[in-house]
């Protein structure tokens, strides 16, 4: 398996912190979101807090956190992180998400949650990959932040078929009924982290479910975000 110890995961030179795993140039180069609607994320014009998508059809969800867009390096690191079997990468990615995250929580744009959710794989897909990307990155920042991290609170009742592939009202459909919330989250906030958050739907129908159970508020997390 491949390890970087001691070494940048991004540009392979000497870390300072060897368990940092990303340096401090390469994380102060990263393509940074910047100027997007607190809401979704997605890039606006002006420095309004909320695009015109937004107003016309709110998101369940109250922000959408996502470190960079879903371009090199971060997409790189996630595709290796999936698709190479290195569970190792997940501390990586959790702690850029971690930083970025509390970047934003000293400016008061984003609260805490308390409890921490990962986006459910189907079990067939699980199997097949070995682990669930999110739930991993999930674990490690809960255990940062202090927050509960719930595992199997929400499963995914069926497999789905990927949501890029299909029009808004067919995403839609394929997402209905496709998960299931075992509890009640009754005046709870709550963190649901994916790796990629692409179309949103996925996200929304989870949003919309733990709200409708009762929760307070959503945040949705990812490491990155299609534009
Ligand atoms: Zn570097
Ligand atoms: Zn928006």
């Amino acid at each position: 398996m491949l390890t970087m110890v001691g070494y940048c995961w991004l540009c392979h030179q000497t870390l300072k912190y060897r368990f940092h795993g990303i340096c401090r140039y390469c994380l102060k180069h990263l393509p940074y979101l910047r100027q997007v609607c607190h809401h979704c994320a997605l890039p606006i014009e002006q420095l309004t807090l909320t695009c015109g998508r937004c107003l016309q059809t709110p998101p369940y969800w109250h922000n959408l956190v996502a470190i960079t867009p879903y371009i090199p390096p971060l997409s790189k690191l996630i595709q290796q992180y999936k698709f190479k079997k290195i569970p190792q990468i997940a501390f990586i990615l959790a702690r850029l998400f971690l930083l970025y995250w509390q970047q934003g929580y000293r400016q008061q744009r984003w609260r805490k949650p308390d409890i921490i959710i990962a986006i459910p794989l189907h079990h067939g897909k699980h199997w097949q990959r070995g682990f669930n990307q999110a739930s991993l990155m999930a674990t490690q920042l809960a255990y940062w932040l202090g927050c509960q991290y719930q595992i199997n609170s929400i499963t995914r009742t069926r497999a789905t078929l990927p949501q890029t592939q299909l029009s808004a009202k067919k995403r839609i459909q394929n997402l209905s009924n496709a998960f299931r919330i075992k509890k009640t989250f009754q005046d709870c906030h709550i963190a649901v982290l994916d790796d990629v958050i692409t179309t949103g739907t996925t996200m929304n129908e989870v949003a919309k479910l733990l709200i409708s159970a009762g929760a307070n508020s959503v945040q949705a997390w990812a490491i990155c975000r299609t534009l």
